[in-house]
């Protein structure tokens, strides 16, 4: 029985089943002091996470230690005792051991259910995530409220469940996990992370799954397919052939991609097609060197400032810069300003609530009230480029109106202003560019790209404001594809617009690194990609497969076809 979700974490995987459900768990002794409950869910978080970055995954561990935190929380721990004051005694005499337990854990569930659905709500996928954390932290607390421990796989097995929480997976010894697949979660999930990070193959969405494994008790084998976003209970012998040759032939794909790494970016003709790599964070620097990047196209500077109670100093942010720009020596390095705002809230922002965030005061419309948080980051950078090889790059995200390029061209002039009346040494000056996100700028290009040194096209936000769909919305995900030939016709325009300027365009959205919309965009004329590093082997291989002439008339094709479906059909399969 095969069912069909979404491809979170690549590669093939066949195994044992191993069904996991937060509920279902064996029974020893029940602990009911919810503070004493609390500190030990919060230490046993602690020391996994110390397990897990002695492994090697400081992400994982990240997400773990942060939940430690959240175990501890005041706020959620009054208001479980609060509630717990409500337990009933019936007839006035203590209620038995394992039902006051089972009240006290309902309690602990039901609070942290409330917290996490405020989170959910926030129309943030990071924090959409971190409601699943929350939520992930009362079971565990409520486990041990009443004694329960999740029996953990006994051999090398694929996970089949609701949602696997970080903190089950990472009990779970190494090697024993085989893959993962999910009936909730998205390709931003903690268990897609984790997933990837391990370098196991997830499969998330898939509707129907625990219904299927239901009836499909006896089914002791599942098969995943990571990368077509399969999962297959019960795979037959042909099934399992098939898989298997799938698997060799990703497998000499794969080496003959990674064989290239390197070499820079260009068609089979020669044609260069600068490969660029966007990273959130410092450590990501590392990563994308070894993946060959040619430099970095965006870096989202906004990593610098979430998970904390207020924002960087100028200094802490200054070293961070520093360390990037270092790590790349002479090759580009663009720096995005701080895009925050709207949909992803910064709470020591204050930022006023908004009926329609992806609207609102987001990005680069920040330096209204905003603008001592932009021009210390300014500063920042500029001192951070000080004595550089190369001239720091600097664009501003949500540009829609030649104003918001006229207000970022002045906050740089004060910035630079406010070092020299200070005797601090900066960069002589920036490349100025911004992003083109939203459909005015595009349909403004040639003005726009009189007054900046270079464009970079946000695909995902494009995305959402062509076709007014919302980026993160769950039923929409699927139709709110950048190859719909809207989307690539405001390319188009962008493209034209910078032509008549004289400047260059990249784009730095995800399809950028998506092996049709490379393809499109190289032959729609963009000489620079920038993507998640891990996407880098695949691009730089698929267009060398390619002469320039025929990526110009898989450009025009697009252009003309009627449907993002009817782009896709417009390229053969992998191999
Ligand atoms: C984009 O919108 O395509 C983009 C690169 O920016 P972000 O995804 O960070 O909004
Ligand atoms: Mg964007």
């Amino acid at each position: 029985m095969e069912l069909a979700g979404v491809g979170a974490a690549p590669g093939i995987a066949v195994g044992p089943v191993w069904r996991y459900a937060s509920s279902a768990a064996g029974r020893g002794r029940p602990s009911l002091d919810i503070r004493v409950a609390a500190e030990l869910a919060a230490a046993e978080l602690m020391a996994l996470a110390g397990r897990v970055r002695a492994s090697g995954r400081a992400d994982d561990a990240a997400i773990l230690e942060a939940q430690s935190l959240m175990a501890l929380d005041p706020l959620l721990l009054d208001a479980i005792e609060a509630r717990a004051k409500s337990i009933p005694s019936p007839g006035g005499r203590p209620m038995a051991t394992g039902d006051r337990a089972d009240a006290l854990a309902s309690i602990v569930e039901a609070v942290a259910g409330s917290t996490a659905d405020t989170l959910a709500a926030l129309p943030d996928e990071t924090l959409a995530a971190r409601a699943a954390d929350v939520r992930d932290v009362g079971a565990r607390i409520a486990r041990i409220v009443t004694g329960r421990v999740v029996a953990l796989p006994d051999q090398p097995a694929i996970a089949v469940a609701d949602d696997l929480p970080p903190s089950v997976a990472a009990e779970i010894p190494d090697g024993q996990l085989l893959g993962v697949a999910l009936e909730r979660g998205s390709a931003t999930s903690h268990a897609a992370i984790l997933a990837r990070g391990l370098g196991i193959p997830a499969v998330v969405g898939v509707r129907g799954l625990l219904a299927a494994s239901a009836s499909n008790i006896e089914a002791t084998t599942v098969a995943l397919d990571g990368d077509a976003g399969r999962v297959i209970f019960a795979p037959s012998s042909d099934e399992l052939a098939a898989l298997e040759s799938e698997r060799r032939d990703r497998e000499a794909a794969g080496a003959k991609a990674r064989s290239l790494r390197g070499q820079p970016g260009r068609t089979a003709d020669g044609h260069a097609i600068e490969l660029l790599a966007n990273i959130g964070r410092v450590e990501d620097a590392d990563r994308a060197l070894e993946a060959g990047a040619e430099g970095v196209g965006l870096f989202r500077t906004e990593f610098l400032f979430v998970g904390r109670s207020g924002a960087p100093t100028e200094d802490e942010q200054a070293t961070a810069y520093r360390k990037v720009f270092a790590a790349f020596g002479e090759r580009p390095v663009v720096v995005r300003l701080l895009d925050v705002g709207g949909d992803k809230p910064l709470p020591y922002l204050r930022l006023a609530a908004e009926s329609n965030p992806f609207l609102g005061i987001r990005g680069v419309r920040l330096a209204g009230e905003h603008r001592p948080i932009l021009l210390t980051q300014l500063r920042a950078i500029a001192r951070a480029g000080a004595g550089l090889a190369s001239v720091p790059r600097v664009m501003a995200p949500m540009v829609a109106t030649l104003e918001d390029v006229d207000r970022f061209r002045s906050m740089v002039d004060e910035a630079f202003a406010d070092l020299d009346r200070s005797g601090i040494e900066r960069a002589a000056h920036f490349e100025l560019g911004i992003m083109i996100e939203v459909p005015s700028a595009a349909m403004m290009a040639a003005e726009l790209a009189r007054r900046v040194d270079f464009f970079s096209i946000g695909s995902n936000d494009l995305t959402q404001y062509v076709l007014a769909m919302d980026r993160t919305h769950p039923e929409l995900a699927a139709a709110a594809d950048a190859l719909h030939p809207a989307v690539l016709r405001a390319i188009r325009m962008t493209i034209d617009g910078a032509r008549a300027g004289g400047i260059e365009v990249a784009v730095c959205g995800e399809l950028a690194g998506d092996r049709i919309g490379s393809l499109v965009l190289a032959g729609l004329g963009i000489a620079e990609l920038s993507m998640d590093a891990g996407r880098l082997d695949a691009v730089r291989f698929e267009l060398q497969q390619r002469s320039f002439a025929e990526l110009e008339q898989l450009a025009a094709a697009a252009l003309a076809a009627g449907s993002a479906q009817e782009v896709r059909a417009l390229v053969r399969p992998a191999r």
